[in-house]
């Protein structure tokens, strides 16, 4: 029996087209995607295609679109073996993200994919991306879904979407899971690594529909200004801060930036210390100029993306009845988004 597959269409590049008088690429229905692919019907599978909303470029993906789209899902959860979603690139690492923690104990495929040159264009990337996402979506062993999790397929590569980041605008290779391994690598053959793909989550599949804006992420750079976390105590808009330090969690040892930094835990607000490196992870303490922090309170993200914390923080805070309690759950590891075995 063939798999029954949902595609839903977000926009991004895979479904743009140039407009004739800007000259910009501008995003078009699933229509006009859908002539461009005959290949589709080829596959031995059911596609039941989902338009999500008028389509967007992703930089134009919201919070609210994630809670759509995981709700979207919720409900067509029982009717399809799998799901793929066509998406813009530049934020697709934090919708992937965004769904990981959104979704309790997942056990069907929600696999991204988009492309870097639209459908249309000759040497477009789209059609393998999308063709393949749908075969790992499809696929089985044992009668269940091999890649139970939320995922980017994306270059002949099959990545955990929580561990995943957007490294290039340029080549068809754009992304990177940095500090996880690929779950699969598509050649002739699309080979499975079952040792990093999660299949443990045996509970009832639920959706958590509430998150968070109050966060905020900041990048330290030399210069920084000690005033701008001021602001932030001063404000009161947000509930939690991403800090991205430098190295293993470094933040130097200026006064001023640790009395703020104090200030903002001491009022019960959440700090998350991260790296501005790609790869490894965060060691409070190792330094002098990590010295502190934890003692403040600060949570280590270990070696978590950006768009990990980003989205953990907001799905933590949005369903958590106080901020100590979303600080615990933001220091858990849910969906394999960090390598710590630390609760
Ligand atoms: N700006 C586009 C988007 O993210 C880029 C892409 O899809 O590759 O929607």
């Amino acid at each position: 029996m063939s798999a029954n597959i949902a595609l839903l269409y977000t926009g991004g590049t895979i479904g743009m087209a140039e407009d004739p008088t800007s000259k910009m690429l501008v995003p078009l229905d699933f229509e006009h995607l859908n002539t461009q692919i005959p290949e589709l019907d080829k596959l031995n599978v059911s596609i039941t295609v989902f338009q999500m909303w008028e389509p967007l470029d992703s930089s134009d993906v919201q919070p609210k679109h994630w809670l759509e789209l995981a709700q979207k899902i919720a409900a067509e959860y029982d009717n399809y073996d799998g799901f793929v979603i066509l998406h813009g690139t530049d934020t697709m690492a934090y919708t992937a993200s965004a769904l990981s923690f959104l979704f309790q104990n997942l056990s069907k495929p929600i696999v991204l994919t988009g492309s870097q040159l639209p459908i249309g264009v000759l040497r477009t990337d789209g059609k393998e991306n999308l063709i393949s996402a749908i075969e790992i979506a499809a696929a089985t062993k044992e009668g269940s879904p091999m890649v139970p999790e939320v995922c980017i397929y994306f270059e002949y590569k099959l990545l955990r979407g929580n561990r995943s980041k957007k490294v290039s605008t340029e080549h068809f290779d754009a992304f990177k899971s940095p500090n996880y391994p690929a779950l699969a690598e598509a050649g002739v053959h699309i080979q499975y690594k079952e040792q990093y793909i999660s299949r443990d989550h045996f509970g009832t599949f639920g959706s958590r529909n509430q998150l968070s804006e109050r966060v905020m992420g900041l990048k330290l750079f030399p210069g920084f200004d000690a005033n701008i976390i001021r602001t932030l105590n001063d404000s009161n808009q947000y509930d939690a801060l991403i800090l991205q330090g430098f190295g293993a969690g470094n933040v130097g040892t200026s006064h001023a930036l640790h009395k703020e930094l104090e200030r903002w835990t001491q009022s019960g607000k959440i700090l998350a210390i991260g790296s501005q490196c790609v790869y490894g992870s965060i060691y409070l303490n190792a330094y002098a100029s990590s010295a502190n922090l934890a003692d403040m309170g600060a949570v280590d993200t270990h070696d978590q993306t950006f768009e990990s914390s980003i989205c953990k923080m907001m799905v933590s805070l949005g369903n958590s009845a106080t901020l100590s309690e979303a600080r615990n759950k933001f220091a858990g590891n849910w969906a394999g988004e960090h390598s710590a075995s630390t609760a």
